[in-house]
Formats: C-alpha cells, sequence, structure tokens
C-alpha cells in the first residue's frame, strides 16, 4: 500500500479519539481553557447528558478576532512555545490540540470579546475542511463555546455513548474535580434547562468546608483529618479520612498535583500503602489530597488526556506522601467503624 499524508479532518479525527473520548472529555477541555484563560467564573449548561450540546461560559481574558481560527486549529496554542516551556508547564493545557480535535468531531461554536476589542466576533467550525466562518456577535468579555451534536459525524464513537444520565454523570464529576482544585471558582452547572449545582467562590476556611461537604458529603468533612506538611520543596495538604469513617466514603478520592486533577499511580499507591492494615480489606479510604512542587519535578506531558503525571524524583516523591499520611493517621484518634457503633 502506498504511504500517504492523511487529510487534515482524519488526522484530527484520529487525535480526537484520545483526547475526547465522551462528553464529560470535552467538558474537562473547556474548563481547563477557561481556568488557563484566567476565569473566576464559568456556566456550564448540557443538553442530553451532553450529547446533543455542551456549552460554557467563561469570564477569562477572551480571544481576539483574528486568533479566532487559530485556536481551532491543530498544535495551536499560547501557553508553550519552546522546549524549556514544555518543562515547566503551569498552565493546564499546552499540547494545542483539544478545540482542534472537538471541532473534527461536533459542531462548534467559538464567541469571545477581549478586553480591547469593542465587539465580540463569532467563529463557526463546520463541515469537511474546517472552514472556519467569522461574524460579528454580542459577548460580555470573555468566551463561550458552543459543542453541539458530539461525535455526529463518527457513528462508531456515537455508539459507545451511554445513557443521557450516565454521560451527564461523567459531567458533574469532571465539575466536582474541578470545584475541588479552585476554590476560588463560581461554578454554575445546569442539565435540559435545570441548575444541578452552585459552587460559590470563597478562599476562608469555612467557605472551602462548605463546598468539601457539597462535593464529598457533610460526613466526609466532620471526620476529615486535615494534613499540611512541607519538606523537600514538596508539600501535601488536604483531608483525609481516618479508617473507621474511610469505609463509608468509597467514592471520595481526590489527588491533585500542582492544581491538576489527577488518578496517578504512584499517589494511589502511597496513599493505599499509608492507609496499610488500618483498613479493612473490603474498603478503600476517602481522600483529598493537594501535591505541590517545583514544575520542574513533573513531567505532564505522558498522557494525551493530561490524567497522569511523571515524577523526576518517584521515590522521594512516593516516600514524602506516605510519611506524611502515616503520620496523620498514627496521631487520628480512634473511631469506631461503622459496624461497631451500630
Ligand atoms: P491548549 O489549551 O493546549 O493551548 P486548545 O486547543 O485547548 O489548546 O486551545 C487553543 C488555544 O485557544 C489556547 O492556547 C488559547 O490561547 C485559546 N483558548 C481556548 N479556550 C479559551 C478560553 N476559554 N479563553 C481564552 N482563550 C482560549
Ligand atoms: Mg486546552
Amino acid at each position: 500500500m502506498a504511504i500517504k499524508i492523511l487529510p487534515a479532518r482524519l488526522a484530527n479525527q484520529i487525535a480526537a479519539g484520545e483526547v475526547v473520548e465522551r462528553p464529560a472529555s470535552v467538558v474537562k477541555e473547556l474548563i481547563e481553557n477557561s481556568l488557563d484563560a484566567g476565569a473566576t467564573r464559568i456556566e456550564i449548561d448540557i443538553e442530553k447528558g451532553g450529547a446533543k450540546l455542551i456549552r460554557l461560559r467563561d469570564n477569562g481574558c477572551g480571544i481576539s478576532k483574528d486568533e479566532l481560527a487559530l485556536a481551532l486549529s491543530r498544535h495551536a496554542t499560547s501557553k508553550v512555545s519552546t522546549l524549556e516551556d514544555l518543562e515547566q508547564i503551569m498552565s493546564l493545557g499546552f499540547r494545542g490540540e483539544a478545540l482542534a480535535s472537538i471541532s473534527s468531531v461536533a459542531r462548534l461554536t467559538l464567541t469571545s470579546k477581549t478586553a480591547e476589542q469593542s465587539e465580540a466576533w463569532q467563529a463557526m467550525a463546520e463541515g469537511r475542511d474546517m472552514e472556519v466562518k467569522l461574524m460579528p456577535a454580542s459577548h460580555p468579555q470573555g468566551t463561550t463555546l458552543e459543542v453541539s451534536d458530539l461525535f455526529f459525524n463518527t457513528p462508531a464513537r456515537r455508539k459507545f455513548m451511554r445513557t443521557e444520565k450516565t454521560e451527564f454523570g461523567h459531567i458533574d464529576e469532571v465539575v466536582r474535580r474541578i470545584a475541588l482544585s479552585r476554590f476560588d471558582l463560581d461554578v454554575i452547572l445546569r442539565h435540559n434547562g435545570k441548575q444541578i449545582r452552585q459552587y460559590r467562590a470563597g478562599r476562608l476556611p469555612s467557605q472551602q468546608d462548605k463546598r468539601l461537604a457539597a462535593v464529598c458529603g457533610p460526613a466526609f468533612i466532620n471526620s476529615a483529618l486535615r494534613l499540611d506538611s512541607e519538606h523537600h520543596g514538596f508539600r501535601l495538604w488536604g483531608w483525609l479520612a481516618p479508617p473507621g469513617a474511610a469505609r463509608a466514603q468509597p467514592d471520595v478520592q481526590y489527588t491533585y498535583v500542582n492544581g491538576r486533577m489527577m488518578r496517578d499511580k504512584l499517589l494511589n499507591h502511597a496513599v493505599r500503602q499509608a492507609y496499610g492494615e488500618r483498613l479493612p480489606a473490603d474498603s478503600h479510604g476517602a481522600f483529598v489530597l493537594y501535591l505541590e512542587l517545583d514544575a520542574k519535578e513533573v513531567d505532564v506531558n505522558v498522557h494525551p488526556a493530561k490524567h497522569e503525571v511523571r515524577f523526576h524524583q518517584s521515590r522521594l516523591v512516593h516516600d514524602f506522601i506516605y510519611q506524611v499520611l502515616a503520620q496523620a493517621l498514627e496521631q487520628a484518634p480512634l473511631i469506631p467503624s461503622a459496624e461497631s457503633s451500630s
């Protein structure tokens, strides 16, 4: 067979396979873009579990008229320009793939206004050649991304979408994870016109507790141990349920590395090891943990959807986490387990 260069659209659809698994992955990418744009408020509207519509409006810096089309093309990013940048990424995005990927498998409308511009502009990407149409629009400073008919042109992907309820559940989970990554962010989530979540911004401990209770349940916050330790330039802070209380909260397992939500193997391993034999065999720990370290110590360019990271000093990071948690659990007051107290 002859070797051919893939048409741009097909190449984007292949890349989309890695980034856009389901509606929730679109929501994650859009929220990350808003956070990178400095937004303090985001409003998300979902219709039919995201299959029909995903709309996100933010109050970030916006995209200027002459960069709208560029934002939609592949490998176009304002966040990284040199290898050095790539080695110490502070932004959530850096691959310049999300919008191009999404627009290759859905109909996408991008409306934005920067502070310098007097009017807003809208770009629409649809059709085979990814031709972008520009027109004037009405919008306050910030950006609205509208993604409709996800996977309309990729039937194989569309078949993998689950029920509206399941897909919305995944979206809700992404929003909860984000809500815990940024206490200073106002978030509203609506489904089919109905408001499902509203998280209000607030940095005070009492406001943090309130959000934590909203996301993880009041039982978690009532029993959780608060921790905050620093060593070797690593900082670990957050909340950890003592073993007796952990059993009732199997779903509360949130980990963040430098503000980025993660399901990291090394982190999870260190946590499991710290709980060790304190946990009954069939139960899981419950925790919300934030690891902070120099950006140069972490490689975030490991996974297309950025779910994983690699630590340069993985042993040291692992042992640090283990020690902080084991020590916290050691000092935890003994709480009767759910069984023995009933
Ligand atoms: P990446 O986030 O990896 O840079 P994306 O495809 O997600 O790639 O976005 C491309 C570019 O579009 C970003 O680098 C940014 O400049 C711009 N952009 C996307 N979303 C927003 C937004 N909500 N506000 C401002 N700029 C945005
Ligand atoms: Mg992005």
